[in-house]
């Protein structure tokens, strides 16, 4: 029996074991699926330079605990810094993203269209707020932002009902200002800040999986690779029959439970709403004429929804790489490919409560769900890291 018990190495069990290590506990076991530790941020190896498993993995600047910590690991000097360059691929050219900010590179015809769709918009006009996500993509951006990009762009990423998600996860999302947008397309120039990333690091020599690596380095053999976790009993906290610990940390995705003992029935049946998506991604070695180092695709009649520009922010690389929703994707020989199962964890209608429950049962049996697919929820690595960091300080 150990003190912690952690299921998954992606970053967020990765975290969690190094900071126990950081305050002198040893007591622990990682148990991961696969031959390899870093989860989505895993890389390998492709036409010569890395290429990033998961789709394209860029760290935030913002977090300067999280930054310290993963530089303990691969210090900064081993990391570029980037100013965001990102683009839309919309109505045959290429603009700027987010969209909003950016309606005045589109052609003057369409810049028309946008205002007067933009002038109407509900929540420009003080409409009520709708609850199905379709009526609120209309209600906050109005209807040439929403059926020309982020409608088709979500049912590319998630899949095609987009009303089973909620619409919670985007209240952050700034209205679309009418004069603001005029004035952008009069000045010619953007408007607003960047939604995430306006500054990022990536290694120069390696993929984004280095730093994953490094850190499941230091754990050595406290880390148990190629044992799929299959069924855990809460009552004795026992995994797969023969791994029982005080407490148990959970990063993997509940789906992956066959059976699970000591939950109340209730609670099971939340676990069964939880939904994902899957995406592949694929890599091409051609380059392309651009500066951006990713590109957004809302073409429905294109199978991929975002390309990485590999040559834009990997040293010496050349190509790209898609990605592309599972349910979307035809396999092609001639190009490799990675399928990533557990993708993003869908924020379907009522899923917070359903998880603060589950949470709050499996805390009940020292059983902490945390990152991804603990807490189901689209946390980028630094926000995985930062919370793994706070749980692991919390036990003394
Ligand atoms: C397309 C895409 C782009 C992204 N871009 C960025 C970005 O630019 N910047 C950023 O910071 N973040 C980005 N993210 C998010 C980032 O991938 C996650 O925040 C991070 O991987 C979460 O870490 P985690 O450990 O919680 O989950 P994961 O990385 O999913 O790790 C879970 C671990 O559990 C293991 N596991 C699963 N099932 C089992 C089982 N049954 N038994 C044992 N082990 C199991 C997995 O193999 C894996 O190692 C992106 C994600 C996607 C999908």
């Amino acid at each position: 029996m150990s003190k912690f018990l952690i299921l998954g190495a992606g970053p967020s069990g990765l975290t969690f074991a190094n900071r126990l290590l950081e305050k002198g506990q040893d007591d622990f076991i990682v148990l991961e699926r696969f031959e390899e530790a870093g989860g989505l941020c895993r890389s390998t190896d492709v036409d010569g330079t890395p290429f990033d498993f998961g789709g394209g993995h860029f760290l935030d600047v913002r977090r300067k605990n999280v930054l310290d910590f993963l530089f303990r690991f691969m210090p900064e000097s081993e990391w570029n810094v980037f100013d965001r360059d990102s683009q839309i691929y919309i109505h045959d050219q290429f603009i700027n993203s987010p969209i909003e900010a950016n309606i005045w590179q589109m052609g003057i015809e369409q810049q028309v269209e946008y205002l007067k769709a933009i002038a109407v918009a509900g929540c420009n006009l003080g409409q009520d707020m709708p609850e199905r996500f379709v009526d609120w993509i209309y209600w906050k951006l109005g209807s040439k932002v929403a059926e020309d990009y982020m409608l088709p762009y979500n049912r590319k990423m998630f899949g095609k009902d987009l009303n089973e998600l909620g619409t919670y996860w985007l209240s952050k999302l700034p209205n679309v200002s009418f004069e603001e947008t005029l004035i952008s397309c009069l000045e010619k120039k953007a408007y607003g800040s960047q939604p995430a990333h306006a500054k990022f690091y990536y290694p120069k020599e390696y993929g984004y999986g280095e730093v994953w690596k490094r850190m499941a380095d230091n754990l050595g053999d406290r880390i148990i690779y190629n044992e799929k976790v299959r069924s855990i009993d809460l009552d004795t906290r026992t995994v797969n029959g023969k791994y029982s610990a005080d407490v148990i940390i959970n990063t993997v995705p509940y789906a992956e439970f066959e059976t699970i003992d000591g939950m109340d029935s209730e609670v099971r049946t939340l676990i069964d709403t939880l939904k994902f998506s899957s995406v592949v991604t694929e890599y091409h070695p051609e380059n392309m004429d651009t500066h951006a180092q990713w590109i957004y695709y809302p073409d429905e009649s294109l199978s991929y929804h975002r390309i990485l520009v590999r040559h834009n922010f990997c040293t010496d690389s050349r190509g790209y790489w898609t990605e592309t929703n599972l349910t979307r994707f035809k396999e092609d020989n001639a190009h490799p490919s990675f399928v990533n199962d557990y993708a993003y964890p869908l924020n379907t209608i009522g899923k917070n409560e359903n998880m603060k429950t589950i949470l709050d049962h499996l805390r009940s049996k020292n059983v902490y769900g945390i990152g991804r697919w603990g807490e189901w929820q689209h946390y980028n690595s630094d926000v995985v890291v930062e919370l793994a960091m706070n749980l692991a300080d919390s036990f003394n």
